[in-house]
């Protein structure tokens, strides 16, 4: 028996998920979501990644960026440490892809804001 906090919605139930006669039981849960979430805990666990990228922009130094599905959670450093070796020399609009297929993940990093062309505007 393994105990889980369920991080689909903001209620956080804590689950209660074991193995019986090969089949994943869970308890506790409120909703079928929590069950997926927590077979998928035990089974492939999947984590989102909300980070930023350097710029060469003195008025943006940092740019916000996110990967563009989840990623299994055993990768979160690797994509990390890729995210933290780019540096964005020009001024791109939300959704530019910064990284296609992050270590062949089929997921890419991309933009979250349009804070350097608003900022470009202003200042070119
Ligand atoms: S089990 Fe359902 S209600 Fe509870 S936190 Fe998960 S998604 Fe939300």
């Amino acid at each position: 028996m393994k105990e889980l906090t369920c991080i689909v919605c903001p209620n956080s139930c804590s689950l209660k998920i074991e193995k019986v006669n090969d089949v994943w039981v869970v308890t506790e849960n409120k909703c079928k979501r929590g069950e997926k979430f927590a077979i998928n805990e035990m089974t492939c666990p999947m984590r989102t990644i909300s980070s930023t990228v350097r710029t060469t922009f003195p008025d943006a130094p940092v740019v916000p960026v996110r990967v563009s599905a989840e990623i299994p959670k055993d990768k979160i450093f690797d994509v990390m440490e890729e995210i933290n070796k780019v540096i964005l020399d020009k001024r791109v609009k939300r959704g530019y892809k910064v990284i296609s297929s992050c270590l062949g993940l089929n997921v890419d990093v991309i933009v979250t804001s349009n804070i350097l062309i608003e900022k470009g505007a202003i200042h070119e």
